[in-house]
């Protein structure tokens, strides 16, 4: 054991409640995580001793949480290892980065009959802002399909790379299958085509280590709720080179140099893509939830997880009736299952009024669901917070479900 469990714990209070008179197992951490106290109490901090608009008073409230949000920044830049605090650009989250790219790309980099490669395991918020870009500026998707262990082949990537292809946009990690995607290779890949690679690290950033430099990705993109953050807040990261020659996403105030109305000068990175008065209590507890990551530190962090995540898998295909989706040897802390003859949504309902919290359902990945040609799975996805306790409560939950079947 590398990190206190018991102790850990004590930082998150939501964990000590009983729902149903049963004391609550929450696995359901890949849709989002709980906060710790530092995260909760920072955001009543900025709001009890620095609120005021940011970046754009003279007045001490306004200056300090302007610090505070541009600190929240540069930790954010540090996590990551961006080369500069300009390459971090805070959004609602996830999909809001993602809608950025491919608004700003499609609209720029983009003709009629371009291509932007994704993949069968991507989530909706990967999938569904490129067709709003399709029906607008006339691209295409193309799909990378997975294979039976549910892992995406770079040579299947490469095989649908022509001249028309303009970006190639994938998941870390799947939410589903939990599947560690080979981004490396496929960064290289797209980068040996003069393709862009955007990662959607929504499902890795709270798991993995991640050096942007080092894996040379152009873009990514993840939310702050799924790291321990608070909701309403995420980062897209760009390369600058990128950022400067993509137009801005939103038009407002914050984002602009100088405006007539024949005239509008955009102000310079980050600020070009944050339009409006940003969350700077986000921002700033998002900070906290990294620091506190640090703390914990990540690579005690992925034993730990991956540890969960063995135990759960063992203790699941021991039980005759389980079938699990997605057998990649590279896989973060999220199990995706069904129970013979149970339908997920009432294996689902019926583990809840034991206190048990798994998600059912298609995961907001239907093209995935229809690959395998389901409708839905349960899933059970890990924190450092879990236990192998809360594991066999899992597990006999679905026993004693099973038994009323
Ligand atoms: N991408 C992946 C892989 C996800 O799992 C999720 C959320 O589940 C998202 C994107 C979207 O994240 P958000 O809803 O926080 O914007």
């Amino acid at each position: 054991m590398y990190l206190n469990i018991e102790n850990i714990r004590k930082d998150f209070p939501i964990l000590t409640q009983e729902v149903y008179g049963k004391p609550l197992v929450y696995l359901d951490n890949a849709a989002t995580t709980q906060k710790p106290l530092c995260v909760i109490r920072k955001i009543e901090e900025v709001y009890t001793t620095i609120n005021a608009n940011i970046h754009r008073g003279v007045h001490y409230l306004s200056q300090r949480a302007t610090e505070s949000h541009e600190e929240a920044r540069r930790t954010v830049q540090d996590y990551i290892h961006a080369a500069s605090p300009g390459e971090i650009i805070f959004t609602r989250g996830a999909t809001e980065a993602i809608n950025l790219v491919a608004g700003s790309f499609c609209r720029s980099q983009c003709k009629p009959g371009d291509e932007i490669i994704l993949t069968t395991m991507e989530h909706h918020a990967n999938i569904v802002p490129w067709q709003i870009q399709r029906d607008i500026t006339g691209i295409e998707i193309k799909v990378v399909p997975i294979t039976e262990t549910g892992e995406i082949r770079p040579e299947d990537v490469e095989e649908l790379i022509s001249s028309r292809t303009r970006l190639i946009s994938v998941a870390h990690v799947s939410n589903v299958l939990g599947t560690v995607n080979p981004v490396e290779s496929i960064i290289r890949l797209g980068h040996s085509y003069n393709i862009p690679v955007l990662i959607d690290a929504a499902q890795s950033v709270q798991h993995l280590p991640i050096d942007v430099q080092a894996l040379d990705c152009d873009f990514l993109a993840f939310s702050s709720h799924k790291m321990y953050g608070p909701a309403g807040i995420g980062v897209l990261y760009g390369k600058e080179a990128w950022l400067d020659r993509l137009p801005p996403y939103q038009g407002g105030g914050e984002m602009i140099a100088h405006v007539s109305f024949e005239k509008t000068a955009f102000n310079e990175l980050p600020f070009k893509f944050e339009a409006g008065t940003p969350d700077y209590a986000g921002s700033t507890a998002l900070g906290e939830a990294i620091r506190y990551l640090g703390s914990l530190g990540l690579e005690n962090i992925r034993r730990y997880e991956e540890q969960l995540l063995h135990y759960a898998t063992d203790k699941l295909l021991q039980m005759d009736n389980i079938q699990i989706l997605g057998a990649s040897p590279q896989k973060g802390p999220v199990i995706s299952f069904l129970v013979k003859n149970i339908h997920p949504y009432d294996m689902g309902m019926l583990l809840d009024r034991l206190g048990i919290a798994v998600r059912t359902g298609h995961h907001c990945a239907q093209p995935l669901m229809d690959a395998f040609g389901i409708e839905g799975t349960l899933r059970a996805s890990f924190a450092f917070y879990n236990t192998e306790a809360e594991i066999d409560a899992l597990v006999a939950g679905i026993g004693k479900v099973s038994g009323m079947f």
